[in-house]
């Protein structure tokens, strides 16, 4: 941060402040003396400061123009693991992710840890939307479906709810399935 504002011309101290944004963060047993600000103290944090004469002044000076401009639009320092199909353990997982859903009733799934039951239709499509997003060179295919959803749903089922949600291109034995 000094060497982009000596870069950028301005000659201004610097003071740091430990800032949690995720809202489900807690820290128990902070120490007294650490300076931080936690998520319930964001909104207050930030209206102190845009109050100050100091902010003022960076306005005026179109400071922030100038860092915004230098915000890198990627992460560096994101990294995707490498995984190959086979790899993945196939099932749907339940919409709070902690377990897999196995069949329950006629057309609804139960989570093995939480006893949610969800309806098999709702659980397949967030299914397929996991599998384009993790594989998303991959055609949907009612087979494919039928092998990611692992028991979750029949080849008559998956068909069934991709014929209605989905756009079938091709025929036969090489059709698949596309947003519409
Ligand atoms: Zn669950």
């Amino acid at each position: 941060m000094r060497g982009l504002l000596k870069e950028l011309g301005f000659h201004l101290p610097i003071k740091s402040h430990l800032i949690f944004i995720n809202p489900g963060f807690q820290l128990y047993q902070a120490p007294l003396n650490l300076s931080a600000v936690f998520p319930s103290q964001l909104k207050r944090f930030l209206e102190k400061i845009k109050n100050t004469s100091t902010a003022a002044i960076l306005r005026n000076m179109k400071l922030v123009e100038q860092l915004n401009a230098r915000c890198l639009k990627e992460n560096p320092y994101m990294r995707i693991p490498e995984f190959t199909y086979r790899q993945w353990r196939k099932g749907i997982l339940c919409d709070s992710g902690s377990s897999f859903l196995t069949p329950f009733s006629l057309g609804y799934l139960i989570c093995e840890r939480c006893g949610l039951k969800e309806k098999v239709d709702t659980a397949i499509l967030r299914g397929v939307n996991e599998f384009k997003i993790l594989f998303p060179d991959r055609k949907i295919t009612t087979n494919t479906i039928v092998d990611w959803c692992d028991g979750g749903g029949s080849g008559k089922t998956v068909r069934r709810i991709l014929v209605s949600n989905y756009e079938k291109k091709g025929r036969g034995k090489a059709s698949y399935y596309q947003r519409r």
